[in-house]
């Protein structure tokens, strides 16, 4: 007994023992059934609701009940087992026309040794069967679905949203295509490797999914680019709550191969009163989410007209900033900073321009993101960085400049990145002789929590090579306290935001008087930037704060005009 196979047979005949004959057949053929006999069209519709059956044996005449209306419950079970008629003689037609109808097999009661090589090719052929609708199945998801995250790719999106938009027509209502990408997924990219990207990408995929209702499509659109789906629209708010869950959802930490990281997400919408054109709304949403890269990132944008107009603008100053650099269109300016107990010149911000053929001067809030995005923020962070050095020693040596003042340039978060920044600092105080503890590098937060471990290493490296390190923008990003600890830094830079209306905004004043003793608990010296009026001096002071700039003094100025203002 124990080589025999097991078999579930189901047996439609309403006579005991020719049932028991076929048992008796498939145990000498070196099956080891387990039957059930049924002998009406009732008992075999409720016995064929039990699962596992592998194999149905059925007679052909039985009282008030013919194989012809067994293979029909058969077929409508859904059941692709092999159906095999045991039975006296039937006219050759009669068997046809069972063959037609779904039997695959047909035995004479006389001729039973048949059986069990019959059973045995309708099971094989059976498991092929089932064999290749697995495999289609697979196939076919694996043409739809993105293989990484599982989520669907761009053909299965495309038909969706097409799908999708021909059923609103006949609902009345909207469909919002929300075109989601990850902020500065790249550097995590590349400074934790492939493999966490593709881990943190599946995280995302995942909290995506708690965003949505369960049956809305999302897809993966292109790298760390996402794309949802959401029917039955009435009106905008409803898309934007989604937006904004979403930006919640990814700005929590994720925790991939033992690092915590920060990312996080920018949001376009459209709607379907747009356009009901696949196409078009998918490029309405990507123009709207470049809209919320470009106003801060973190963010959502419904899409509107006038934003194409603003990406042929982008289009066009992306061409022409790869020519800036070799054209000699890009400037520095200098804005004073000073110390706000004796007034005296601690130093100044180093703030890039560009002079652009068409558009006038362009302020750096426009194009730093292009830079960035296209990697030109290296060799122009680059320039900068020797440029402002290279002048601040000449006014050095002839006496322009105090001589303990120093020099504070902006480093994007991409030129942080891999130590790049540590040799390109180290090649400059090298080359134009620039005494380290003049160069201030102002980074903000967000660049520093990307990745944490990385920041600490480059900010040591530059602390040994003596050169001085605030964080910027301070107050608007993570503000964890307990890297601020151990990030060997300066200085915080408390942002303009809270400074421009210190006077009357409470919460403002509030904040920059913490920030204030937070610096000083820790040993930082603190800066003011966006000081535009006496109250705000005269506020800051009271309250410790230890430097400023600020339009009050002075705008970030040309060349010629600093060294006279500061004469
Ligand atoms: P930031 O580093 O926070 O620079 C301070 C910004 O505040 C400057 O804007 C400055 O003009 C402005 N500001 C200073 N005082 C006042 C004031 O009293 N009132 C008001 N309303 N604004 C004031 P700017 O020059 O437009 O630069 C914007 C940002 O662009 C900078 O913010 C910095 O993040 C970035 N940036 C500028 N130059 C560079 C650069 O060379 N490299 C990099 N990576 N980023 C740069
Ligand atoms: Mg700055
Ligand atoms: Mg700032």
């Amino acid at each position: 007994m124990e080589n025999q196979k097991k078999l579930k047979v189901l047996i439609v005949d309403d006579s005991e023992n020719d049932a028991l004959l076929l048992v008796r057949e498939l145990k000498k053929g070196g099956y080891d059934p387990s039957f059930h006999r049924v002998e009406s069209e009732s008992e075999l519709e409720s016995a064929l609701c039990e699962p596992g059956w592998e194999l149905v044996i059925t007679d052909h005449n039985m009282p008030g009940f013919s194989s012809r209306e067994a293979l029909e419950l058969v077929k409508k079970a859904n059941l692709d087992v092999p159906v095999i008629i045991v039975s006296g003689a039937i006219g050759e037609d009669v068997a046809v026309s069972a063959m037609k109808a779904g039997a695959h097999d047909y035995i004479m009661k006389d001729s039973l040794k048949r059986l069990v090589p019959a059973i045995n090719r309708e099971l094989r052929d059976a498991e092929t069967r089932r064999e290749k609708v697995q495999a289609e199945l697979a196939l076919s998801h694996m043409i739809y679905h993105d293989p990484l995250t599982n989520l669907a790719n761009r053909p299965q999106l495309h038909h969706h949203l097409q799908e999708a938009l021909q059923q609103s027509l006949e609902t009345k209502t909207l469909v919002a295509v929300l075109f989601v990408d990850l902020d500065r997924f790249k550097v995590i990219n590349d400074t934790f490797g492939h493999s966490a990207g593709d881990n943190l990408l599946q995280e995302v995929a995942a909290r995506l999914r708690r965003c949505v209702r369960y049956d809305d499509i999302i897809a993966r659109y292109g790298g760390d680019e996402f794309i949802l789906i959401l029917e039955n629209i009435l009106c905008e708010e409803e898309a934007g709550v989604v937006a904004e869950l979403i930006i919640k959802m990814i700005s929590e930490p994720f925790e991939i191969n033992g690092h915590e990281m920060f990312i996080g997400s920018s949001i376009g919408i459209a709607l379907s009163d747009v356009s009901t054109d696949v196409e078009t709304l998918i490029k309405s949403a990507d123009l709207a989410m470049y809209q919320a890269k470009s106003v801060g990132r973190n963010n959502y944008q419904f899409y509107s007209p006038d934003m194409d107009d603003l990406a042929e603008r982008r289009r066009q100053l992306e061409q022409s900033l790869h020519k800036a650099m070799s054209r000699d269109e890009l400037e520095l300016y200098f804005q004073p900073q000073l110390c706000l107990h004796t007034g005296q010149l601690r130093g100044a911000e180093v703030l890039l321009r560009w002079h652009h053929p068409e558009y006038g001067l362009i302020p750096p809030d426009s194009f730093i993101d292009l830079l960035e995005e296209t990697g030109l923020v290296i060799p122009v962070g680059d320039w900068v960085l020797r440029t402002a050095c290279t002048l601040w020693k000449s006014w050095q040596d002839r006496g322009l400049v105090p001589k303990e003042a120093i020099v504070s340039v902006n480093i994007s978060a991409y030129q942080f990145r891999g130590g790049g920044l540590v040799a390109s600092v180290e090649s400059v105080l090298r080359e134009v002789g620039f005494t380290p503890g003049s160069l201030d590098l102002e980074i903000t937060e967000g660049t520093l929590m990307e990745n944490t471990r990385i920041s600490q290493d480059v900010l040591h490296q530059l602390k040994r090579m003596g050169v001085k390190m605030s964080i910027d923008d301070f107050g608007t990003g993570y503000s964890s306290l307990s890297y601020l600890k151990r990030f060997p830094i300066d200085s915080l830079k408390i942002d303009k935001s809270f400074v421009l209306d210190i006077v009357d905004n409470p919460d403002d004043a509030v904040i920059a008087t913490a920030i204030i003793g937070l610096a000083h608990n820790l040993g930082l010296e603190v800066t003011a930037e966006g000081v535009e009026n006496t109250q705000a001096l005269e506020f800051l002071k009271e309250n410790g704060c230890d430097f400023y700039q600020g339009f009050y003094y002075s705008k970030p100025l040309p060349v010629e005009d600093f060294l006279e203002r500061i004469a």
